[in-house]
């Protein structure tokens, strides 16, 4: 069919498909609107069949596992930075988590332990540097007690290996630092850089597929819906898609918006400041100790961490960012802030937390109260023993009335999906998220 019959025909082709579900492009009828999508748009050739925003780990791994399942499909993964994993992947603490504090059933819980093993898997096959160094979780005073009580419970639930409940000697034994009246030990915890993990899912996927693109310094500004197909606008170009994908991480409910969904929640960007351990002071870290979480609250706590190229990490504290991507203290951005204070869920949050929020506010401009919290697991930490380091912001969704969306929270419109709340552990969980991504996909977009 020459390309000028073609377009002189499209008007009619659409309206009839559009009135009686048959494919324009196959002719077939269709069930429930998924009509395979036709080479050639107005415009011209379709460029992918799905476009992918955001080059984080989240929308690499589901980029990834779409071109293991689906070889011939086209997929582009557009990153607004001149770098992947610029933002929450490349700004955390590198932990892979055993999966032990999730809701027993919740998607958090099935794809971090899924997830995890995949991970590890993953970067022995692609010679990625990764430790399963263990943790332990410490009670430091009594009031403790029942919420550890309650992680290990769900840890027994969630089948991770080997964990086990220990006691203050024990306790010593592992970390001779140390102090609790108890603990969990959880051996098959890890430590890995996520950063290098994007960059290898990027290769695999251009690996993959002559047609596939990773493309950085793309920045996502908007969509032109047609019948067919969306035209995905951005700073560097158009490209003409069938179906979008948004991983946009801290700016997930803003795309979602511009694709036309009601996301029914809001981003409000929490950034968490690490200090770093001095090199004498290293020494007072073997692994990874984290203290009993609040399960008021989405954050695990202030831990330390000794990270895959051996330096320790203290944090991350979590106090609300007034720019959705800073990572200075005093970092202000007027619509992020706007965004966050004009919508009721937060000052229902900031109702029922102040007294929490205050304290993390406090402790985030004051050094001497930042170190109080580690001495609690750490009793010997003097101020020369901490150096102030790097800081992340987390996405965290909240709901209207003021709750924070605990699990991951996935969502579809007619040609999109839209990953709308992917916090801690994502970043473990992304192989197994991307799987869950990919099964939306081949059944939704209806992919052959
Ligand atoms: C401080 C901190 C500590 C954490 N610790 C851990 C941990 O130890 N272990 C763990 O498993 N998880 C951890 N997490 C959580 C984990 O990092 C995240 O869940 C995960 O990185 C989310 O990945 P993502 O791809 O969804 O988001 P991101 O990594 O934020 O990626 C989203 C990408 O979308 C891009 N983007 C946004 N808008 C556009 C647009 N318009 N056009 C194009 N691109 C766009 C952004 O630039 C960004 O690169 C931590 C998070 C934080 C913040």
């Amino acid at each position: 069919m020459s390309l000028a019959y073609f377009y002189s025909v499209y008007p009619a082709l659409t309206h009839f498909a559009m009135l009686v579900n048959v494919c324009a492009a196959c002719s077939r009828v269709c069930r429930e609107e998924k009509f395979c999508i036709q080479e050639y748009s107005p415009m011209g050739r379709i460029d992918f069949d799905i476009v992918v925003i955001g080059g984080g780990i989240v929308g690499l791994a589901s980029a990834y596992k779409i071109t293991l399942a689906h070889p011939h499909i086209r997929i582009a993964v557009l990153e607004k930075e001149d770098q992947l994993a610029a933002h929450q992947t490349g700004h955390n603490s590198g932990v892979i988590h055993s999966g032990l504090y999730y809701k027993p059933g919740s998607t958090k819980a099935e794809t971090c332990t899924k997830g995890r093993k995949e991970l590890i898997a993953f970067a022995k096959k692609n010679r990625i540097p990764c430790k399963i160094t263990g943790k332990v979780i410490v009670a430091t005073t009594k009031k403790k007690l029942p919420n550890m009580e309650m992680i290990f419970n769900n840890g027994l639930e969630n089948n991770i290996e080997g964990i086990e409940k220990i006691g203050p000697d024990e306790i010593r034994e592992i970390e001779p630092f140390c102090t609790g009246i108890a603990g969990i030990r959880v051996p098959c915890t890890g430590v890995i850089d996520f950063g290098k993990v994007a960059e290898k899912l990027r290769r695999l996927i251009e690996k993959k597929g002559k047609a596939n693109k990773v493309l950085t310094s793309h920045e996502v500004m908007g969509f032109n819906k047609h019948d067919f197909y969306t035209s995905v606008v951005t700073n560097n170009g158009a490209f003409a898609t069938k179906y979008i994908i948004n991983c946009a991480g801290l700016q997930c409910d803003r795309i979602a918006r511009m694709d036309g969904l009601n996301p029914g929640i809001r981003i409000v960007p929490f950034r968490g400041d690490y200090h770093e351990l001095t090199e004498e002071a290293c020494e007072k870290v073997k692994s990874l100790i984290y203290p009993v979480p609040d399960p008021a609250f989405p954050f695990l706590g202030v831990h330390f961490t000794r990270k895959i190229d051996g330096s320790v990490e203290c944090g991350p504290n979590a106090v609300l960012s007034f720019k959705r991507e800073g990572y200075g203290k005093t970092d202000f951005n007027f619509t992020d802030t706007w965004q966050s204070l004009s919508y009721w869920g937060t000052w229902k949050m900031f109702r029922r937390h102040w007294r929490y929020g205050l304290g993390e506010y406090t402790r985030a401009f004051c050094k001497k109260l930042f170190l109080q919290q580690l001495q609690r697991l750490i009793p010997s930490l003097g101020p020369d023993d901490i150096k102030p380091g790097g800081a992340g912001v987390r996405a965290q969704a909240i709901g209207p009335k003021g709750e924070p969306i605990d699990d991951f929270k996935i969502e579809r419109s007619k040609n999109s999906i839209h990953v709308l709340n992917a916090p801690s552990p994502a970043a473990t969980a992304s192989l197994a998220i991307g799987d869950y991504i990919n099964e939306i996909a081949t059944e939704y977009f209806n992919l052959r």
